[in-house]
């Protein structure tokens, strides 16, 4: 049985930190968004606000909570980073205020995956799988107030970017314990789709190889580099969209090559239209919808003001998606139009239009059997110090273009150069391998 995370519910040691970081986002996002709306200063970009949440004492203060002090159910500190240039984010992304604020409610338990990479973060998917959350370093942290203008100019250029999507930048102490960062961010992947196979690419083969065996167990594994060149695979974009999506890749990279980030993949979420969702890798996304029905929000107060007309219809719509994702989806209902189930979905970029990811094309550009869910992610890593004396010891060892961690210029051209040639249909990639069986 596929299960994707971990609930988050009461007794899990994670239990507060994901409390605290849903109360003090709904908290943060709220305040920002109940004032109108206004062009953002430079000051914005540097802005910060720290709030101390007070644990409820006695029920009869239950508006004892004031803007300074909001209560909550546990002691803590909380600090917003940028509030106005991130609800300027979220709005150019088109995101619907009352929507994030209910997908990210803390009435609703999280999924939390874990660390699934070697930096040490945490992620935790909002509990209708549409937002994650995840804990990043300092450094990280530091670095993306550093380059926010960068990035903010760059999102509203380029409306179709493939780069992470930040909706928030956050940070959150309980007393005595460690400052502890994150962002919110898209879930390249949708609720309602069985992701068949799932790759992380960076265009380097040192050390990019997923050891296969025991995949049938685990068919959520991301591969690596190695592994999709050994599967032949291919994304399969017929010339009309491999040209929006290349020249979108280039102008992507170029800023993250500007900016001197390393290390950042194409992730990559393969939906096979003709498997759909038929085996039943559904049960991993019910978890995450599962509502907590045990766990009770703080007493009423400025936290919980979220009209509950609101909660209920939104409640009674994913019962309904839920129910409706049980059977597969017919094959003509995808790429076309978008149902209206799917709304508060990412209408305005072209790489999530088709049923919230982007479908393959043959070569005369009619559609093809497979959607793609990708972008790129992991795009924090400034090339400082500590990669440098990497660099240094590997290459030692190994030939120098084949290490993840070159200098940004590098890794940038070698990372469009892997994803640009993997890049064909399925005719051209028949067609040149017949040629090459002829010489
Ligand atoms: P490392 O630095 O060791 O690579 P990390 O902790 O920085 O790890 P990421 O590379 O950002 O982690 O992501 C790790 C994995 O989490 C990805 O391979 C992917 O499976 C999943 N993941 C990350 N970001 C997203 C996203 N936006 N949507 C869906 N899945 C994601
Ligand atoms: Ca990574
Ligand atoms: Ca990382």
């Amino acid at each position: 049985r596929v299960v994707v995370g971990t609930k988050v519910d009461q007794n899990h040691v994670n239990w507060v930190t994901a409390y605290n970081m849903l109360t003090g986002i709904r908290f943060t996002v709220s305040r920002t968004n109940a004032k109108m709306d206004r062009d953002l200063t430079d000051a914005d970009f540097d802005a910060k606000h720290k709030f101390s949440f007070d644990m409820y004492v006695l029920e009869d203060f239950s508006f004892a909570g004031n803007e300074l002090t909001p209560s909550a159910k546990y002691d803590f500190k909380f600090k917003d980073y940028a509030p106005w240039v991130f609800r300027h984010l979220r709005s150019i992304f088109g995101l619907d205020p009352a929507d994030y604020l209910v997908s990210l409610t803390s009435k609703y338990i999280l999924s939390e995956l874990g660390s699934p990479g070697k930096s040490g973060s945490f992620f935790y998917f909002s509990r209708d799988y549409k937002y994650i959350i995840k804990t990043i370093h300092h450094g990280e942290h530091k670095f993306l107030r550093k380059i926010l203008k960068n990035y903010y100019d760059h999102v509203q250029d380029n409306p179709n970017t493939l780069l992470s999507q930040f909706y928030g930048l956050h940070r959150v102490k309980i007393p005595y314990g460690r400052k502890i960062h994150f962002v919110v961010m898209n879930n390249l992947f949708p609720p309602h789709r069985d992701i068949h196979r799932t790759f992380d690419l960076k265009g380097s083969t040192i050390g990019r190889d997923f050891k296969e065996e025991g995949l049938e167990e685990n068919p959520r594994a991301t591969l690596k580099d190695l592994n999709w060149l050994r599967r032949d695979q291919h994304l399969e974009f017929g010339p009309a969209k491999k040209k929006v999506f290349v020249e979108q890749m280039q102008r992507d990279v170029k800023l993250l090559q500007k900016l001197h980030i390393m290390d950042y993949s194409m992730l990559i979420g393969i939906h096979d239209l003709e498997k759909g969702n038929e085996e039943n890798l559904r049960d991993k996304t019910l978890q995450v919808f599962q509502p907590g029905g045990e766990v009770e929000d703080a007493q009423p107060n400025m936290l919980t003001r979220t009209p509950s007309k609101l909660e209920s219809a939104r409640k009674a719509k994913e019962l309904r998606q839920m129910i409706k994702t049980q059977k597969p989806v017919p094959m003509d209902q995808t790429a076309t139009k978008m149902p209206d189930e799917l709304e508060g979905q990412q209408k305005n970029n072209y790489f999530y239009v088709d049923d919230g990811g982007f479908r393959a094309t043959h070569e005369d550009n009619t559609p093809g059997e497979e959607i793609y869910y990708l972008g790129i992610i992991d795009c924090l890593t400034h090339y400082n110090l500590i990669k440098r004396i990497e660099h240094r010891w590997k290459g030692l060892m190994n030939e120098e273009s084949q290490i993840s961690a070159i200098p940004p210029e590098r890794y940038g051209d070698r990372f469009l150069k892997f994803i640009s040639s993997v890049t064909k249909t399925r005719e051209a990639a028949e067609r040149e391998k017949a040629e090459e069986s002829a010489h």
